[in-house]
């Protein structure tokens, strides 16, 4: 099962090179039969098009390893920015992303008025668009930096 997952976490989201799939959360459940694996993902976002793209790879990483995959997409248990773990906030956080707010008692847009500047922990920023390079980050302006960075959207 450890080995299982240690092949998982070899799997990186495309879009962030840093972050494996089981830190990003979205590997809900693993079974082993035998040389059989059953993986079940829940998408991150819905019409994420990196999703088909993350289950052949998940696929491939398995194969590879000598084992039969049979990965299903499964909407049973809904992706949240919670699922990422303490690891992948921390690897966001060093790849310049801001990783999501912990604190989901705020609605979307009021998390989205205060993220925090992954360089300088300033709250001093300005939403600049909602959909920053790909559908699932959001773009902003530190003021304290005058630069811009990407957030990582909460769910
Ligand atoms: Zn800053």
């Amino acid at each position: 099962m450890n080995k299982i997952l240690h092949i998982l976490e070899t799997v990186k989201d495309p879009e962030i090179p840093v972050l494996s799939l089981v830190d990003l959360g979205v590997i809900t459940d693993v079974v082993v039969d035998g040389d059989t694996v059953l993986v079940k993902m829940t998408p991150t976002f819905v019409g994420c098009p990196a999703m088909d793209y993350m289950k052949a790879e998940v696929e491939t990483a398995l194969q590879q390893h000598g084992y039969k995959p049979h990965v299903t997409i499964s909407f049973e248990k809904p992706w949240s920015s919670d699922l990422i773990s303490e690891k992948g906030k921390a690897a966001l956080k060093k790849y310049g992303l801001a990783p999501p707010p912990d604190n989901k008692l705020f609605t979307d847009l009021e998390i989205l008025e205060t993220a925090t500047c992954p360089r300088c922990n300033g709250t001093n920023t300005e939403l600049k668009t909602p959909f920053g390079p790909t559908l699932c980050r959001a773009l902003y302006y530190c003021h304290s930096c005058k630069e811009a960075f990407e957030q990582f959207k909460p769910v």
